[in-house]
């Protein structure tokens, strides 16, 4: 189970690569990895660990049911790293009814009590200097 190829897209073995923060081994210390590590989350319907990296603010009570959906890959597309905030833009792709669908988002990620969590998905990339 743990000797495949992480979901994350990192070209790793699961095993070294999300599974760490996944099994709470490690924290990620960017927001990239913690994206990245979301989307495995997501991808093997880990719900703890998508609980534990969102913002207590912003968490929607997801379900298990929430985690149905079969994600098939991911690409980060661009990232901006910042003291207490940074900006991800990744597509993600899934299966339904036998059809790639993808989507693409720009999320707010925010260091809470020291770790990176989730925020929101924003309308877009903020504009230059508010960080
Ligand atoms: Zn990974």
């Amino acid at each position: 189970m743990t000797d495949h190829t992480c979901p994350c897209g990192s070209g790793k073995k699961f095993q070294g690569c999300c599974n760490l923060y996944l099994s709470g081994q490690a924290y990620p210390n960017t927001a990239e990895t913690l994206m990245r590590s979301r989307y495995s989350a997501y991808a093997m319907g880990n719900l703890a660990y998508l609980r534990k990296t969102w913002h207590p603010d912003t968490y929607p009570d997801l379900s298990q049911e929430d985690l149905e959906t079969q994600w098939t890959r991911l690409e980060v597309i661009k990232t901006k790293p910042g003291l207490k905030k940074s900006v991800v833009e990744f597509k993600a792709w899934y299966l339904e009814n036998e059809q790639e669908h993808v989507i693409h988002e720009v999320s707010l990620f925010k260091l809470y009590k020291k770790r990176w969590v989730y925020l929101e998905a924003l309308p877009g990339w903020p504009e230059e200097g508010k960080n």
